[in-house]
């Protein structure tokens, strides 16, 4: 697989999960909409509200790392390597694919780790 095919499947990995997210989040708001969610006192309702917000804490991770990733396949099609802001090596597809949103390459980022 190329680097750009690493990129494009993980960019359509991401996005089915986010499809899948959406869709439970979905049946989450129908659920609530049946129950009485409402009534504050309903432990059924507490649940669905905590299931509700876990689940767009997760949407929105999935949403910033496709975004991530959109932006460093865009910039590989511009023929701009995505280069470490530190060093200016190219960063490794590699990382990448596990790591979109990494702006350093994986040599900065341990020795980064290293210092805190
Ligand atoms: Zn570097």
């Amino acid at each position: 697989m190329s680097d750009e095919d690493l990129l494009t499947a993980r960019l359509t990995a991401l996005a089915a999960q986010e499809q899948r997210l959406l869709a439970q989040l979905d049946r989450v708001v129908a659920a609530s909409e049946q129950s009485n969610a409402d009534d504050e006192h309903d432990p059924e309702g507490a649940t669905i509200a905590w299931e509700r917000q876990q689940l767009a804490a997760v949407l929105d991770q999935v949403r910033r790392s496709r975004a991530a990733l959109e932006e460093a396949v865009a910039a590989r099609a511009r023929g701009e390597a995505t280069t470490c802001e530190r060093c200016g090596a190219t960063i490794d597809p590699r990382r990448l694919e596990a790591r979109p949103e990494a702006r350093t390459c994986i040599d900065c980022a341990r020795s980064v780790a290293r210092r805190r």
